[in-house]
């Protein structure tokens, strides 16, 4: 600032000065000024021309050198005022660019700060997606919506891949004969991620020795969804130009359900053995081999790969322990503990009894028709499995989990293809009750909480499956229980089962209450498990799902012989410890606890709720909705409904399903 106000002044002064010297130099060089100046010195002062011209020359030349140095002054003030006006620019550019940079500071702090959460409560986001713009998470909660699993990222990842080797280090010891037989993977499919099948479809490429595998078979059980048509032909053409006649695709002209689209890739396929999978899996290193290994020792096996989880908002890989494949009395899978033999066997890459499959399955082509492949007759998802299981068993096959062979299957959030899966589930498990389980089947009833006889369910014709069963000369599901599955516990002591009302009110139902917790309540009735109640002949009365295993989990209502509350204690232990558990009970009486000759009411709170009490009776009855054998008169195994007019009144809803809730959803 200081040095801008001086500098018009020392222009001025510089100026005059140059224009003063530039004369003198002028007149100097024209010789005047020489003989003026230099006559004059010699007349003054006597001094040699040598001298005197030495004298001027030096003097000249300080002239010079103070105009030199006046120029230099000169452009120095320039430079600097040069300097100035730079610094000022310079200041000014600086200034822009920590503006700049301080603006993209907040843009960044802006960019960097979370943005808003659209979809708080969608499970989609609860450990992915955080730092998505508004338009991606839109975009990647639509797609959830749409397919139960994250395609928003699927689309992102490498069709290939790597996913974590889940297999026993032992496995990786094994060796395989080189002559093996060899393989059709079925995918089949209904409104799957295009990304996702194709991730499958290179995975079984990439992972399956190409001398093994001999095509790769889609089933399009009707499809809606459009990239599934024309654009999924597309990158089959591609597959097949790098792999010729690999793929092959075959769509179903309507809805078939999951049973009828594997059965139509076992039709279609042509080699020795097919492994019938999903469309969401990855197959893992080395998966073909011990089930081709397997199959050729012996064609009568079943088999099923082990499966880790794919969850369906990261798409990360879970490893699974292995454990066998079971099912509870609604059909619904479930895993269940190794058993001791194979534990003793000490060799963690020998194939393990099951006595089931989860879905996805492996088998002999030839052998798998010759039992019946799947039971056509099953409609969209479940029961399926069971079916084939019971009928490989009961009829002369086995059913086997290859602990070498691992798939990782994508876990789905809800299923696109249906809301509620439970009509389904149901009438299937019927379906398979009433084609395989003898005089077991009630257990499936008791299970979803049906009525015994006319349940208004309609299973479809089973004649075609009942005469394959004669055909083959199938055992019995005594047989199976006893010697395959004997976890699986029957009971064939109760007598009336579903919602239990009291007199007093018949709006509320007994219910098993907040969970966690043991204490029941009375509740407003509705078609949930939480609401299942199974008297027993016996005396106990089981409140919630019905477990039906060994060391069972049921819950049985005791008395605790202190205080007013009844409490739901687990029925082995209850038993173990001698509690109160034993009730006596008919349609239409009072539920008395034979020990303490305490009755179970109900009372009105000054809220209105009901609350369960024990007291010495007053006039209290209850009644329950589905009786069986007549109370115990006739045989369980020849059910037949019982009447009694309390009962009868409260038959409300005959069709009250339990949802079942699966502990994994590693169904394949
Ligand atoms: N699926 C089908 N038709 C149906 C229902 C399912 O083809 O009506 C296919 C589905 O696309 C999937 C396979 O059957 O590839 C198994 O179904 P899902 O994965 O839903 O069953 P989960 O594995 O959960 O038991
Ligand atoms: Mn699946």
């Amino acid at each position: 600032m200081k040095l801008r106000r001086k500098l018009p002044t020392v222009l001025c002064i510089g100026l005059t000065l140059a224009i003063a010297v530039n004369l003198l130099l002028v007149f100097y060089t024209t010789g005047a000024l020489q003989s003026f100046v230099l006559g004059s010195l010699h007349k003054e002062l006597r001094f040699p021309l040598s001298e005197l011209d030495g004298a001027v020359i030096q003097r000249l030349s300080h002239l010079e050198v103070e105009l030199q140095h006046l120029e230099e002054g000169m452009k120095l003030a320039l430079t600097q005022q040069e300097n100035v006006e730079n610094t000022r620019k310079r200041v000014k550019e600086e200034g822009r660019l920590v503006q700049k940079a301080a603006e993209t500071t907040v843009n960044e702090a802006k960019k960097h700060k979370p943005p808003k959460q659209l979809f708080p409560h969608s499970q989609l986001f609860k450990q992915w997606g955080q730092d998505l713009s508004e338009a991606q998470q839109r975009k990647a909660q639509d797609l959830f919506q749409k397919f139960g699993y994250n395609v928003y990222l699927s689309d992102q990842l490498p069709l290939n891949r790597t996913i974590p080797d889940t297999r026993d280090s032992r496995c990786l010891q094994k060796t395989y004969s080189s002559q093996l037989p060899s393989l059709s993977a079925i995918l089949i499919f209904t409104n799957e991620a295009l990304s996702i099948i194709q991730r499958a479809i290179t995975s079984i490429i990439n992972r399956t020795p190409s001398w093994l595998l001999k095509e790769i078979i889609l089933v399009d059980d009707f499809s809606s969804n459009g990239e599934l048509k024309g654009f999924l032909d597309e990158k089959i053409k591609l597959y097949n130009q790098e792999y010729p006649g690999l793929l092959k695709i075959i769509r179903h002209t309507e809805r078939k359900g999951l049973a009828e689209a594997r059965n139509t890739g076992w039709e279609a396929a042509s080699a020795d053995v097919v492994a019938i999978l999903d469309a969401h899996i990855e197959v893992n290193v080395g998966w073909a081999e011990p089930i081709l290994a397997r199959i050729q020792e012996d064609r009568t096996v079943v088999v099923s790969p082990v499966f880790d989880n794919v969850h369906f908002d990261t798409l990360q890989l879970e490893k699974y322990e292995l454990a066998v494949d079971g099912f509870n009395w609604e059909l619904w899978c479930r895993y269940d503990v190794l058993p001791q033999a194979w534990i003793d066997l000490r060799d963690a890459t020998a194939p393990v009894k099951s006595p089931s499959i989860m879905g996805i399955l492996a088998a002999n082509r030839l052998f798998l028709g010759e039992i019946g492949s799947l039971d056509g007759g099953m409609l969209v998802y479940g029961g399926e499995n069971v079916e084939l299981s019971l009928r490989v068993w009961q009829c002369g096959g086995r059913i086997e989990i290859l602990p070498c062979s691992r798939i990782a299957h994508v876990e789905r959030h809800h299923k696109p293809y249906a809301l509620d899966l439970s009509p389904a589930l149901r009438r299937n498990a019927l379906r398979v009750a009433e084609i395989w389980m003898d005089e077991y089947k009630h257990m499936v009833y008791l299970a979803w909480n049906i009525p015994l006889q006319n349940s208004g369910i309609d299973y479809g014709d089973i004649s075609s499956r009942r005469a394959l069963r004669e055909r083959l000369k199938c055992k019995t599901f005594d047989w199976y229980l006893k010697n395959v599955y004997p976890l699986l516990k029957p009971i064939n002591t109760i007598v009336g089962y579903g919602r239990m009302k009291n007199s007093l009110d018949e709006s509320v139902c007994l219910d098993q209450g907040p969970v966690p917790g043991n204490t029941p309540t009375m509740h407003h009735c509705h078609q949930f498990y939480s609401q299942n109640v199974y008297y027993h002949l016996t005396g106990e009365l089981y409140v919630g799902k019905l477990i039906a295993e060994e060391n069972t989990r049921d819950r049985c209502l005791t008395d605790p012989g202190k205080g007013e509350k009844p409490s739901l204690e687990s029925c082995s232990k209850a038993t173990k410890n001698g509690l109160f558990m034993y009730w006596d009970f008919k349609p239409g009486e009072a539920v008395i606890n034979r020990d303490t000759k305490r009755c179970l009411e109900i009372q009105r709170e000054a809220s209105g709720t009901y609350v369960l009490v024990l007291q010495t009776c007053t006039t209290q009855v209850w009644g329950i909705q589905h009786t069986v054998g007549n109370w115990g008169q006739t045989s369980v195994r020849e059910p037949h409904q019982g009447t009694p007019a309390l009962a009868d009144r409260m038959t409300s809803t005959t069709s009250t399903a339990s949802t079942p809730n699966a502990t994994h959803s590693g169904r394949g």
